[in-house]
Protein backbone atom coordinates (compact mmCIF):
# COMPACT_ATOMS: atom_id res chain seq x y z
CA UNK A 1 0.00 0.00 0.00
CA UNK A 2 1.32 3.39 -1.16
CA UNK A 3 1.40 6.40 1.13
CA UNK A 4 1.84 10.14 1.12
CA UNK A 5 4.23 11.21 3.46
CA UNK A 6 1.88 13.78 5.26
CA UNK A 7 -0.06 10.91 6.66
CA UNK A 8 2.65 8.86 7.71
CA UNK A 9 2.25 8.75 11.50
CA UNK A 10 6.25 9.35 12.27
CA UNK A 11 8.80 11.71 11.85
CA UNK A 12 12.30 11.68 11.58
CA UNK A 13 14.27 12.74 14.56
CA UNK A 14 17.57 13.87 14.97
CA UNK A 15 18.99 12.32 17.63
CA UNK A 16 18.25 8.64 19.33
CA UNK A 17 17.19 8.60 23.11
CA UNK A 18 20.66 9.36 25.07
CA UNK A 19 20.23 5.36 26.68
CA UNK A 20 20.38 3.74 23.19
CA UNK A 21 23.86 2.60 22.78
CA UNK A 22 22.59 0.08 20.23
CA UNK A 23 23.36 1.41 16.09
CA UNK A 24 19.99 -0.67 15.09
CA UNK A 25 17.61 0.91 17.83
CA UNK A 26 19.35 4.22 17.39
CA UNK A 27 18.90 4.39 13.89
CA UNK A 28 15.63 2.83 13.80
CA UNK A 29 14.12 5.26 16.64
CA UNK A 30 15.69 8.41 14.46
CA UNK A 31 14.18 7.04 11.08
CA UNK A 32 10.81 6.72 12.87
CA UNK A 33 10.27 2.65 12.44
CA UNK A 34 10.47 1.65 15.70
CA UNK A 35 9.47 3.60 19.52
CA UNK A 36 12.03 3.15 22.86
CA UNK A 37 9.99 2.15 25.75
CA UNK A 38 12.85 0.95 27.75
CA UNK A 39 15.88 -1.16 27.42
CA UNK A 40 14.69 -4.38 25.85
CA UNK A 41 11.30 -3.18 24.48
CA UNK A 42 10.36 -1.69 21.45
CA UNK A 43 7.40 -0.84 20.08
CA UNK A 44 7.11 -0.86 16.17
CA UNK A 45 5.58 2.35 14.38
CA UNK A 46 3.92 1.65 10.67
CA UNK A 47 7.52 1.59 9.13
CA UNK A 48 9.08 -1.23 11.35
CA UNK A 49 5.45 -2.94 11.49
CA UNK A 50 5.87 -2.88 7.20
CA UNK A 51 9.54 -4.43 7.69
CA UNK A 52 8.76 -6.75 10.57
CA UNK A 53 5.66 -8.38 8.45
CA UNK A 54 7.61 -8.61 5.05
CA UNK A 55 10.42 -10.72 7.40
CA UNK A 56 7.54 -12.45 8.63
CA UNK A 57 6.23 -13.80 5.48
CA UNK A 58 9.33 -14.46 3.98
CA UNK A 59 9.70 -16.76 7.09
CA UNK A 60 5.88 -18.17 6.91
CA UNK A 61 6.17 -18.84 3.03
CA UNK A 62 9.57 -20.94 3.98
CA UNK A 63 7.51 -22.93 6.88
CA UNK A 64 4.04 -22.95 4.76
CA UNK A 65 6.60 -24.98 2.05
CA UNK A 66 7.64 -27.38 4.48
CA UNK A 67 4.42 -28.75 5.66
CA UNK A 68 4.11 -26.54 8.63
CA UNK A 69 0.85 -25.54 9.86
CA UNK A 70 0.17 -22.37 11.62
CA UNK A 71 -0.65 -21.40 15.28
CA UNK A 72 -0.85 -18.39 17.69
CA UNK A 73 -0.22 -20.30 21.38
CA UNK A 74 -1.38 -18.32 23.98
CA UNK A 75 1.87 -16.36 25.66
CA UNK A 76 0.68 -16.79 29.41
CA UNK A 77 1.55 -20.24 30.57
CA UNK A 78 0.45 -22.67 33.44
CA UNK A 79 3.07 -24.24 35.57
CA UNK A 80 1.95 -27.96 34.51
CA UNK A 81 3.50 -28.92 31.77
CA UNK A 82 7.15 -26.76 32.89
CA UNK A 83 7.45 -28.55 35.79
CA UNK A 84 7.95 -32.02 34.41
CA UNK A 85 10.17 -30.69 32.20
CA UNK A 86 12.26 -28.91 35.00
CA UNK A 87 11.56 -25.32 33.32
CA UNK A 88 9.33 -23.76 35.58
CA UNK A 89 12.06 -22.23 38.02
CA UNK A 90 14.42 -20.52 35.31
CA UNK A 91 15.25 -17.31 36.10
CA UNK A 92 14.24 -16.28 32.24
CA UNK A 93 10.51 -16.08 33.34
CA UNK A 94 8.05 -13.02 33.55
CA UNK A 95 5.85 -14.21 35.96
CA UNK A 96 2.69 -13.14 37.29
CA UNK A 97 0.30 -13.54 40.15
CA UNK A 98 -3.33 -14.00 40.10
CA UNK A 99 -5.27 -12.01 42.04
CA UNK A 100 -7.27 -15.32 42.28
CA UNK A 101 -4.28 -17.17 43.08
CA UNK A 102 -1.67 -19.46 41.50
CA UNK A 103 0.87 -18.53 38.94
CA UNK A 104 1.10 -17.80 35.39
CA UNK A 105 4.51 -17.17 33.33
CA UNK A 106 5.03 -15.34 30.00
CA UNK A 107 6.21 -17.79 27.24
CA UNK A 108 9.46 -17.40 26.52
CA UNK A 109 9.63 -20.63 24.08
CA UNK A 110 7.03 -23.14 23.79
CA UNK A 111 8.15 -26.47 23.47
CA UNK A 112 6.25 -27.80 26.51
CA UNK A 113 2.99 -26.11 25.23
CA UNK A 114 2.82 -27.09 21.90
CA UNK A 115 3.81 -30.78 23.42
CA UNK A 116 0.85 -30.46 25.51
CA UNK A 117 -1.42 -29.99 23.31
CA UNK A 118 -0.11 -32.28 20.67
CA UNK A 119 -1.43 -35.02 23.43
CA UNK A 120 -4.96 -34.05 21.76
CA UNK A 121 -4.04 -34.88 18.26
CA UNK A 122 -1.62 -37.56 18.46
CA UNK A 123 -2.25 -41.13 19.14
CA UNK A 124 -1.25 -43.02 16.18
CA UNK A 125 1.39 -43.63 13.88
CA UNK A 126 -1.05 -42.95 11.28
CA UNK A 127 -0.96 -38.87 12.95
CA UNK A 128 2.85 -38.62 12.36
CA UNK A 129 4.66 -36.33 10.95
CA UNK A 130 3.19 -33.29 11.97
CA UNK A 131 4.51 -29.74 11.61
CA UNK A 132 3.62 -26.96 13.48
CA UNK A 133 4.42 -23.57 13.83
CA UNK A 134 3.88 -20.03 15.09
CA UNK A 135 4.99 -16.18 14.59
CA UNK A 136 4.81 -14.78 17.84
CA UNK A 137 6.10 -12.12 21.25
CA UNK A 138 8.02 -13.97 23.42
CA UNK A 139 9.20 -12.41 26.87
CA UNK A 140 12.70 -13.45 28.61
CA UNK A 141 14.19 -11.67 31.56
CA UNK A 142 17.09 -10.73 29.85
CA UNK A 143 20.66 -9.43 31.69
CA UNK A 144 21.55 -7.58 29.69
CA UNK A 145 19.09 -5.74 27.10
CA UNK A 146 21.73 -3.77 24.81
CA UNK A 147 22.15 -4.40 22.00
CA UNK A 148 18.65 -2.73 20.65
CA UNK A 149 16.65 -4.90 18.35
CA UNK A 150 19.13 -7.73 18.94
CA UNK A 151 18.14 -9.01 22.23
CA UNK A 152 14.67 -7.99 23.48
CA UNK A 153 13.16 -8.59 26.85
CA UNK A 154 10.11 -8.92 24.61
CA UNK A 155 10.50 -10.00 21.03
CA UNK A 156 9.05 -11.78 17.98
CA UNK A 157 9.97 -15.32 17.45
CA UNK A 158 9.25 -17.99 14.56
CA UNK A 159 8.74 -21.42 16.52
CA UNK A 160 8.71 -24.54 14.65
CA UNK A 161 7.99 -27.82 16.09
CA UNK A 162 8.24 -31.08 14.70
CA UNK A 163 7.21 -34.53 15.53
CA UNK A 164 7.82 -37.78 13.96
CA UNK A 165 7.40 -41.50 14.46
CA UNK A 166 11.51 -42.10 14.62
CA UNK A 167 14.70 -40.72 14.74
CA UNK A 168 14.94 -41.12 10.94
CA UNK A 169 12.23 -38.84 10.02
CA UNK A 170 13.54 -36.20 12.02
CA UNK A 171 16.52 -36.28 10.15
CA UNK A 172 15.20 -35.81 6.96
CA UNK A 173 12.61 -33.23 8.12
CA UNK A 174 15.68 -31.60 9.98
CA UNK A 175 17.86 -31.32 6.61
CA UNK A 176 15.03 -29.56 4.67
CA UNK A 177 14.29 -26.81 7.49
CA UNK A 178 18.25 -26.51 7.38
CA UNK A 179 17.53 -25.77 3.65
CA UNK A 180 14.73 -23.61 4.00
CA UNK A 181 16.28 -21.84 6.94
CA UNK A 182 18.89 -20.44 4.40
CA UNK A 183 16.84 -19.74 1.82
CA UNK A 184 15.02 -17.25 4.05
CA UNK A 185 18.66 -15.73 4.48
CA UNK A 186 19.20 -15.50 0.93
CA UNK A 187 15.79 -14.17 0.60
CA UNK A 188 16.19 -11.04 3.45
CA UNK A 189 19.42 -10.09 1.63
CA UNK A 190 21.16 -12.11 4.78
CA UNK A 191 22.50 -14.70 2.70
CA UNK A 192 25.82 -14.03 2.14
CA UNK A 193 26.73 -13.01 5.70
CA UNK A 194 24.58 -15.95 7.40
CA UNK A 195 26.51 -19.15 8.07
CA UNK A 196 25.60 -22.54 9.08
CA UNK A 197 27.28 -23.19 12.49
CA UNK A 198 27.97 -26.03 14.68
CA UNK A 199 27.01 -25.73 18.34
CA UNK A 200 26.12 -26.98 21.69
CA UNK A 201 23.26 -29.80 21.12
CA UNK A 202 21.07 -31.05 24.04
CA UNK A 203 21.46 -34.52 25.83
CA UNK A 204 19.61 -36.29 22.85
CA UNK A 205 22.36 -35.05 20.11
CA UNK A 206 25.35 -33.63 20.56
CA UNK A 207 25.84 -30.76 18.56
CA UNK A 208 23.08 -28.52 17.12
CA UNK A 209 23.28 -25.91 14.33
CA UNK A 210 22.69 -22.40 14.81
CA UNK A 211 22.66 -19.31 12.07
CA UNK A 212 25.66 -17.20 12.78
CA UNK A 213 25.76 -13.65 10.35
CA UNK A 214 28.71 -11.67 10.67
CA UNK A 215 28.53 -8.50 12.52
CA UNK A 216 31.05 -6.44 14.34
CA UNK A 217 27.82 -6.22 16.77
CA UNK A 218 27.25 -9.56 17.43
CA UNK A 219 27.61 -10.98 20.83
CA UNK A 220 28.55 -14.91 19.68
CA UNK A 221 32.09 -15.79 18.59
CA UNK A 222 32.36 -18.18 15.68
CA UNK A 223 35.33 -20.13 14.24
CA UNK A 224 34.43 -19.79 10.42
CA UNK A 225 36.02 -22.00 7.93
CA UNK A 226 35.13 -19.38 4.87
CA UNK A 227 35.37 -21.71 1.46
CA UNK A 228 33.54 -24.85 3.51
CA UNK A 229 30.61 -22.40 4.45
CA UNK A 230 30.68 -23.64 8.25
CA UNK A 231 31.66 -22.35 11.21
CA UNK A 232 31.90 -23.97 15.36
CA UNK A 233 30.58 -21.54 17.55
CA UNK A 234 33.64 -20.98 20.21
CA UNK A 235 31.49 -22.33 23.04
CA UNK A 236 32.26 -25.98 21.40
CA UNK A 237 35.52 -25.26 19.73
CA UNK A 238 37.67 -28.89 20.60
CA UNK A 239 39.90 -30.87 18.27
CA UNK A 240 36.60 -33.39 19.11
CA UNK A 241 34.40 -30.99 16.69
CA UNK A 242 36.79 -30.04 13.94
CA UNK A 243 37.09 -34.13 12.94
CA UNK A 244 33.70 -34.60 13.27
CA UNK A 245 32.67 -32.10 10.79
CA UNK A 246 36.53 -32.27 8.29
CA UNK A 247 37.29 -28.99 9.35
CA UNK A 248 41.30 -27.84 10.03
CA UNK A 249 42.62 -25.62 12.33
CA UNK A 250 44.41 -23.43 9.95
CA UNK A 251 41.35 -22.59 8.17
CA UNK A 252 39.51 -20.82 10.85
CA UNK A 253 38.98 -17.41 10.96
CA UNK A 254 37.85 -15.69 14.17
CA UNK A 255 34.68 -13.79 13.78
CA UNK A 256 31.62 -12.04 15.90
CA UNK A 257 28.98 -13.18 14.95
CA UNK A 258 24.50 -12.39 15.45
CA UNK A 259 22.71 -15.65 15.86
CA UNK A 260 19.73 -15.43 13.68
CA UNK A 261 18.65 -18.45 13.95
CA UNK A 262 18.83 -22.51 15.42
CA UNK A 263 17.76 -25.45 14.87
CA UNK A 264 17.39 -28.59 17.31
CA UNK A 265 17.02 -32.12 17.41
CA UNK A 266 14.84 -32.89 20.74
CA UNK A 267 14.27 -36.21 20.75
CA UNK A 268 12.05 -36.94 23.33
CA UNK A 269 13.30 -34.49 25.77
CA UNK A 270 9.65 -32.96 26.14
CA UNK A 271 7.76 -35.65 24.96
CA UNK A 272 8.62 -38.32 27.57
CA UNK A 273 8.07 -36.36 30.92
CA UNK A 274 4.69 -34.66 29.33
CA UNK A 275 3.67 -38.13 28.00
CA UNK A 276 3.38 -37.45 24.44
CA UNK A 277 3.34 -40.93 22.22
CA UNK A 278 1.82 -42.73 19.99
CA UNK A 279 0.73 -46.32 18.97
CA UNK A 280 3.47 -47.55 16.57
CA UNK A 281 1.85 -50.32 14.05
CA UNK A 282 2.37 -53.01 16.58
CA UNK A 283 0.45 -52.18 19.05
CA UNK A 284 3.24 -50.28 21.21
CA UNK A 285 3.61 -47.34 22.80
CA UNK A 286 6.41 -44.99 21.78
CA UNK A 287 7.49 -41.48 22.45
CA UNK A 288 6.91 -38.91 19.67
CA UNK A 289 10.19 -37.81 18.14
CA UNK A 290 10.75 -34.22 18.46
CA UNK A 291 12.50 -31.57 16.66
CA UNK A 292 12.59 -27.20 17.59
CA UNK A 293 13.24 -24.61 14.95
CA UNK A 294 13.68 -20.75 15.91
CA UNK A 295 14.10 -17.67 14.13
CA UNK A 296 14.04 -13.91 15.34
CA UNK A 297 12.32 -11.73 12.82
CA UNK A 298 13.07 -8.74 15.30
CA UNK A 299 16.41 -10.00 15.33
CA UNK A 300 16.95 -10.69 11.94
CA UNK A 301 15.14 -6.75 11.52
CA UNK A 302 17.87 -5.42 13.64
CA UNK A 303 20.85 -7.31 11.88
CA UNK A 304 19.93 -6.46 9.00
CA UNK A 305 19.76 -2.58 10.12
CA UNK A 306 23.38 -3.22 11.26
CA UNK A 307 24.56 -4.18 8.06
CA UNK A 308 22.46 -2.57 5.68
CA UNK A 309 23.24 0.97 6.69
CA UNK A 310 25.75 3.66 6.77
CA UNK A 311 26.14 7.36 7.72
CA UNK A 312 23.12 8.61 6.69
CA UNK A 313 21.01 5.56 7.29
CA UNK A 314 19.29 2.88 6.17
CA UNK A 315 19.82 0.84 2.56
CA UNK A 316 17.11 -1.89 2.91
CA UNK A 317 17.58 -4.97 0.70
CA UNK A 318 14.52 -4.70 -1.85
CA UNK A 319 12.55 -7.51 -0.60
CA UNK A 320 11.97 -6.09 3.30
CA UNK A 321 12.00 -2.30 2.19
CA UNK A 322 9.01 -0.53 3.66
CA UNK A 323 8.44 0.75 0.57
CA UNK A 324 10.24 0.18 -2.52
CA UNK A 325 10.40 3.75 -3.89
CA UNK A 326 9.93 6.93 -2.17
CA UNK A 327 9.07 10.06 -4.70
CA UNK A 328 9.99 13.42 -3.42
CA UNK A 329 8.71 16.44 -4.86
CA UNK A 330 11.14 19.15 -4.71
CA UNK A 331 10.41 23.11 -4.96
CA UNK A 332 6.24 24.19 -4.73
CA UNK A 333 5.28 24.78 -8.41
CA UNK A 334 2.14 23.46 -9.73
CA UNK A 335 3.69 21.95 -12.18
CA UNK A 336 5.96 20.11 -10.00
CA UNK A 337 3.14 18.69 -7.62
CA UNK A 338 0.65 17.93 -10.88
CA UNK A 339 3.69 15.68 -12.26
CA UNK A 340 4.59 13.75 -8.82
CA UNK A 341 0.89 13.31 -7.83
CA UNK A 342 0.74 12.11 -11.77
CA UNK A 343 3.85 9.73 -11.14
CA UNK A 344 2.74 8.62 -7.40
CA UNK A 345 -0.37 7.13 -8.99
CA UNK A 346 1.01 5.90 -11.89
CA UNK A 347 3.33 3.71 -9.50
CA UNK A 348 0.82 3.24 -7.12
CA UNK A 349 -1.15 1.45 -10.17
CA UNK A 350 1.60 -0.35 -11.43
CA UNK A 351 1.67 -2.48 -7.34
CA UNK A 352 4.53 -0.21 -6.63
CA UNK A 353 4.55 0.49 -3.06
CA UNK A 354 5.61 4.28 -2.77
CA UNK A 355 5.93 6.66 -0.07
CA UNK A 356 5.38 10.31 -1.86
CA UNK A 357 7.12 13.22 0.48
CA UNK A 358 4.34 15.70 -0.52
CA UNK A 359 4.91 17.75 2.29
CA UNK A 360 5.35 21.74 1.42
CA UNK A 361 7.23 22.64 4.45
CA UNK A 362 10.35 20.62 4.41
CA UNK A 363 13.38 21.94 2.31
CA UNK A 364 15.09 19.79 -0.36
CA UNK A 365 17.89 18.84 1.95
CA UNK A 366 15.63 17.81 4.65
CA UNK A 367 13.39 15.83 2.27
CA UNK A 368 16.58 14.48 0.78
CA UNK A 369 18.65 13.51 4.60
CA UNK A 370 14.97 11.87 5.37
CA UNK A 371 15.37 9.86 2.49
CA UNK A 372 18.82 8.43 3.32
CA UNK A 373 18.07 8.16 6.73
CA UNK A 374 14.73 6.29 6.15
CA UNK A 375 16.17 4.54 3.17
CA UNK A 376 14.09 3.19 1.01
CA UNK A 377 15.57 1.41 -2.04
CA UNK A 378 14.42 3.53 -4.86
CA UNK A 379 14.33 7.35 -4.89
CA UNK A 380 12.92 9.42 -7.90
CA UNK A 381 12.30 12.99 -7.56
CA UNK A 382 10.65 15.39 -9.55
CA UNK A 383 11.77 19.19 -9.38
CA UNK A 384 11.67 21.54 -12.42
CA UNK A 385 14.95 20.56 -13.04
CA UNK A 386 14.29 17.24 -13.35
CA UNK A 387 11.14 18.02 -15.75
CA UNK A 388 13.33 20.39 -18.01
CA UNK A 389 15.30 17.22 -18.80
CA UNK A 390 12.52 15.14 -19.59
CA UNK A 391 10.99 13.44 -16.21
CA UNK A 392 12.02 12.42 -12.82
CA UNK A 393 15.39 11.40 -11.63
CA UNK A 394 15.48 7.95 -9.84
CA UNK A 395 18.46 6.84 -7.83
CA UNK A 396 19.05 3.63 -5.61
CA UNK A 397 20.04 4.45 -2.28
CA UNK A 398 23.08 1.90 -2.37
CA UNK A 399 24.84 4.42 -5.16
CA UNK A 400 25.57 7.77 -5.88
CA UNK A 401 24.52 7.94 -9.81
CA UNK A 402 21.40 9.30 -10.65
CA UNK A 403 19.59 8.94 -13.92
CA UNK A 404 16.65 10.89 -15.77
CA UNK A 405 13.86 8.85 -17.08
CA UNK A 406 10.07 9.52 -18.42
CA UNK A 407 7.19 8.13 -16.09
CA UNK A 408 6.64 5.19 -18.02
CA UNK A 409 10.67 4.19 -17.84
CA UNK A 410 10.44 4.92 -14.38
CA UNK A 411 8.07 2.70 -13.52
CA UNK A 412 9.12 -0.19 -15.87
CA UNK A 413 13.08 0.29 -14.26
CA UNK A 414 11.45 -0.28 -11.05
CA UNK A 415 9.26 -3.35 -12.00
CA UNK A 416 12.03 -4.82 -13.62
CA UNK A 417 14.04 -4.53 -10.13
CA UNK A 418 11.93 -6.24 -8.13
CA UNK A 419 11.02 -8.76 -10.58
CA UNK A 420 7.39 -7.64 -10.80
P1 LIG B 1 20.95 -16.22 22.50
O1 LIG B 1 22.02 -17.23 22.74
O2 LIG B 1 21.35 -15.13 21.56
O3 LIG B 1 20.34 -15.72 23.78
P2 LIG B 1 19.08 -18.32 22.33
O4 LIG B 1 19.94 -19.51 22.11
O5 LIG B 1 18.58 -18.03 23.69
O6 LIG B 1 19.81 -17.01 21.73
P3 LIG B 1 16.70 -19.46 21.21
O7 LIG B 1 16.11 -19.70 22.52
O8 LIG B 1 17.13 -20.66 20.45
O9 LIG B 1 17.88 -18.40 21.30
O10 LIG B 1 15.69 -18.61 20.33
C1 LIG B 1 15.50 -18.79 18.91
C2 LIG B 1 15.78 -17.51 18.16
O11 LIG B 1 15.09 -16.41 18.71
C3 LIG B 1 17.24 -17.07 18.18
O12 LIG B 1 17.97 -17.73 17.19
C4 LIG B 1 17.13 -15.60 17.92
O13 LIG B 1 17.00 -15.34 16.54
C5 LIG B 1 15.84 -15.23 18.61
N1 LIG B 1 16.09 -14.67 19.95
C6 LIG B 1 16.43 -15.32 21.09
N2 LIG B 1 16.52 -14.50 22.13
C7 LIG B 1 16.22 -13.26 21.65
C8 LIG B 1 16.12 -11.97 22.24
N3 LIG B 1 16.34 -11.80 23.55
N4 LIG B 1 15.78 -10.92 21.45
C9 LIG B 1 15.55 -11.09 20.13
N5 LIG B 1 15.62 -12.28 19.51
C10 LIG B 1 15.95 -13.36 20.26
MG1 LIG C 1 19.16 -16.70 25.15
Amino acid sequence: MSMRQTHLLTKTRKDAPADEVAKNAALLIKAGFIHKEAAGIYSYLPLGERVLTKISNIIRNEMNALGGQEVFLSAFQPAEAWQKTNRWDLPVWFKTKLVSGGELGLGWTHEEAITAIMKNHIASYKDLPKAVYQIQTKFRNEERAKSGLLRGREFMMKDLYSFHADTADLEAFHERCRDAYLSIFRQIGLGEHTYLTVASGGHFSKYSFEFQTLSKSGEDTIYLARQKKLAVNKEILSDDVLAEYGLLKNELEEQSAIEVGNIFKLGTRFSEPIGLSYKDEAGALVPVVMGSYGIGPSRLFGTIAEIYSDNSGLKWPDAVAPFAAHLVAVGGTDEVREEADRLFDALDRAGIETLYDDRQTAQTGEKFADADLIGIPFRIVVSTKSLDSGGAEIKRRTETETRVASSEETVRHILDAYHI
